[in-house]
């Protein structure tokens, strides 16, 4: 399997949506990512936790293809972050981040990773993103998530990662910001510029857009009944998304296509229960479901 080295952050997280309330449930965007792309692929995981992530915890992970050399566990307490969702579930406010262990963060790449031929740089300072692209050799695909908060405070830094990845994850809102301008289309070809050849831009219940050469691919997200928590959805697309790249080892038109659904299927999935619990329960049947499912969704025959 061709392997995906993902770094980010790995936390306990506690979430209030209009449908009830969990506290000091595993999240993070590297144990999003990972969880879905372990569906397609094998991860290499580099992210940090505190003396308080035992071995129950990293449970979540075993007997998956996850390799955890590269996850370090340091004196102090893991990363904590709250959040609490409005009644459409369309907005979120952060109530708490408390970075923890993950405010001294430095990705620690094992020798063996260096060789990673996909490289996905989850949401961190931009800076760290650079120092992980400095260990790496010749990769295949880096892919990219960031967030307002770097592009408010770090925006020369960013600039400098946006010139080396492929592939940016965005979501509306940050394209809008990162490119100054309200219309989509004319935010892709912006940013398009700043490096990144292959521009996602998620937009919640609204599905995704793809930019790449000028060209669009626009998939909408899957009609749900239950949406009981969109924490992670984000990550997890990502996850189903580079996972599936990964595992086809191409990326032609038609695969970006599917990466894309792969994403989308994952994070439909990811959004039915609180926190992991839901990519907790998975397995590669309800995917293949789901996937066709999708295809129902979007197909129609052409005039
Ligand atoms: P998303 O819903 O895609 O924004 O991802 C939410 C996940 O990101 C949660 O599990 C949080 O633990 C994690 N998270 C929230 N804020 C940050 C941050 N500043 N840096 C890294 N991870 C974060």
């Amino acid at each position: 399997m061709t392997p995906i080295l993902a770094v980010g952050s790995i936390a306990f997280d506690s979430v209030k949506t209009p449908f009830g309330e969990a506290s000091r449930i595993i999240g993070g965007a590297a144990t999003y990512f990972s969880l879905a792309a372990s569906f397609f692929t094998d991860v290499r995981l580099v992210a940090v936790v505190g003396e308080d992530f035992g071995d129950a915890e990293l449970e979540l992970f075993k007997g998956r293809p996850i390799d955890l050399a590269g996850v370090q566990k340091v004196p102090g307490e893991t990363f904590r972050w709250k959040g609490e969702y409005s009644f459409d579930l369309n907005n979120r406010e952060t109530i708490y981040t408390h970075l923890n262990v993950f405010a001294d963060f430095r990705p620690a790449i094992p020798e063996a990773y260096r060789d990673s031929p996909f490289v996905f740089l989850g949401n961190i300072q931009p800076e760290l993103q650079l120092e992980v692209l400095d260990h790496v050799s010749a990769p295949r695909l880096v892919a990219m998530d960031t967030m307002n908060y770097w592009i408010e405070r770090a925006p020369a830094e960013l600039r400098k990662v946006l010139k080396r990845v492929d592939a940016l994850l965005i979501n509306d809102a940050e394209a809008r910001q990162l490119s100054g301008e309200p219309n989509l289309v004319r935010a892709a070809r912006c940013i398009r510029q700043l490096g990144p050849k292959l521009l996602v831009i998620k937009r919640g219940e609204y599905g995704v857009l793809m930019a790449r050469d000028g060209e669009f691919f626009a998939a909408p997200a899957m009609p749900l009944e239950e949406v009981f928590d969109p924490t992670g959805a984000g990550d997890t697309f990502a996850g189903g998304f580079v996972g599936y790249l990964a595992a086809c080892d191409e990326l032609s038109e038609a695969s970006l296509a599917r990466a894309i659904i792969a994403g989308s299927a994952m994070a439909s999935f990811s959004v039915e229960d609180f926190g992991v619990e839901r990519l907790r329960r998975l397995n590669h049947e309800d995917v293949r479901r789901r996937f066709a499912e999708f295809k129902r969704l979007t197909h129609f025959e052409a005039l």
